[in-house]
């Protein structure tokens, strides 16, 4: 059992402490670290358990849709993606995705929209994806070519989006194509596509290190009903981006529980492994290790908490949000490598669960907005804030010289 001594801090309410135990006594009991079936199946039975579980109806908003509360509660979300990571990096994925599959609809969707995708993403009986990403447009996502064109009362799609998580397994998948001519971010639509529409082809799956449902998917001449758009036409930029905001300060989460399980991996070796007469943790150079992994985990966490309860609050979490999916993600890593160090030749071997968490971590930080991305998100939003800031003092020092030469423009 982990150290969840955090929970205690005041980013958390009461339910949050009682998701997270209840959810640990879950995933101890329904939660293999490798599971025998392919992937594909693996994911849906764990989509299925975590709906009957009672755990997607976090992924989504709406009481009336089957969700736990009306708007996504951020330290939830994260609690469970912690909590699950830690377990099973498979099993944070399946939630992970029902959720960003699906984010868009509760953040935009119309109310039948909401009713007919929602409902069946929080029982676990419909498997969502997000198509963001093409060939030639993954940092800089709004390169895209993917394109819709409007005829009469339907959309018809064409293109090519790449690395979709879940694609081949998911019912249907909220996707971006661009409907107008404009350049950059605006002129991008959101659409709700689902995975039968006739046009619609599974062109490669893709395997990667860390394995999950992953495929390239091309479309031609794909017929969409304007009743499939998601959001205002053209606005669907925004649309990815709010949706992902909810959703990186999670995969800090996620990154965090891959790395309390590492800490806890090496805490369990380190004290257990004999050599040079002694165990390997009453070694100074071990000690500073240690130190360093859980002070690092420590902040990590407490950015990621800060986000999510920022959101909570209503408020924006552009840049918390990118400081934490950075510094969790990086953190993760380090920490990841320093227990695969600490159980030496033991810590390659295949399927052992430290060198699994280092596979597992690699991709968290190129998705979701590669590292070097989120700096530049932190580096924006700190001149933005420093400017704005100048302004209004130069206003306030302006008023102030207003009021000195009494009441005229000095
Ligand atoms: C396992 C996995 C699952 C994924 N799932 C999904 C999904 O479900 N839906 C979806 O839409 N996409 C998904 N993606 C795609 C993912 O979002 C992109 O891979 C990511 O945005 C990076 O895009 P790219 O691969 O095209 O790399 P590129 O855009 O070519 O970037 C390559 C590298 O360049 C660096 N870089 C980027 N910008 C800058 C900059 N401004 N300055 C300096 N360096 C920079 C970064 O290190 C980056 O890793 C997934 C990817 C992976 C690996």
């Amino acid at each position: 059992m982990a150290d969840s001594s955090f929970l205690d801090w005041p980013f958390f309410e009461e339910r949050h402490r009682k998701l997270a135990k209840d959810l640990e006594s879950w995933a101890s009991a329904h939660l293999a670290a490798s599971h025998d079936a392919s992937i594909d199946e693996a994911c849906r039975q764990l989509v299925r358990e975590l709906g009957s579980g009672g755990w997607l109806k976090y992924a989504i908003g709406g009481i009336a849709y089957g969700a736990a509360a009306d708007n996504i509660d951020t330290r939830a979300l994260c609690i469970i993606r912690e909590t699950l990571a830690r377990h099973s990096g498979l099993a944070d994925f399946a939630f992970a995705m029902q959720g960003l599959g699906s984010g868009a609809i509760t953040l935009f969707g119309t109310e039948a929209q909401k009713q007919k995708y929602l409902t069946p993403v929080a029982s676990g009986a419909s498997i969502a994806a997000f198509a963001l990403s093409e060939p030639e447009a993954g940092s800089d996502a709004a390169a895209m070519q993917c394109e819709a064109t409007q005829r009469g009362d339907s959309y018809e799609l064409n293109g090519e989006k790449t690395f979709i998580s879940n694609g081949g397994i998911a019912d249907f998948y909220v996707l971006f194509a661009r409907t107008s001519e404009s350049e950059g971010s605006r002129g991008i639509t959101a659409f709700i596509v689902d995975a039968k529409t006739p046009g619609l082809e599974i062109a490669e799956r893709i395997q990667v290190m860390a394995p999950h449902p992953l495929a390239r998917l091309n479309f031609n001449n794909c017929r969409l009903a304007v009743s499939q758009r998601l959001g205002e036409p053209d606005q669907g930029f925004k649309v990815a981006m709010a949706t992902l905001d909810v959703f990186r300060t999670s995969v800090a989460a996620a990154a965090v529980g891959f790395a309390r399980r590492a800490l806890e991996e090496a805490l369990r070796r380190a004290t257990s492994r004999k050599m040079f007469g002694q165990m390997l943790a009453d070694f100074q150079l071990t000690q500073a290790k240690l130190a360093e992994m859980a002070t690092g985990i420590d902040a990590a966490a407490l950015l990621t908490y800060r986000a999510a309860w920022l959101r909570d609050q209503g408020q924006n979490v552009t840049v918390a949000a990118a400081m934490a999916k950075m510094t969790a993600t990086e953190t993760a890593q380090k920490v990841i490598d320093a227990a695969v160090q600490m159980f030496g030749g033991q810590g390659v071997v295949s399927e052992e669960p430290v060198e699994r968490l280092y596979r597992e971590i690699r991709p968290l930080r190129i998705y979701e907005g590669a590292t070097e991305v989120q700096q530049l998100i932190i580096a924006r939003g700190i001149i933005k804030r420093f400017k704005e800031s100048e302004l209004s003092q130069g206003q306030v020092k302006g008023t102030e010289m207003t009021h000195l030469a009494g009441g005229r423009k000095a």
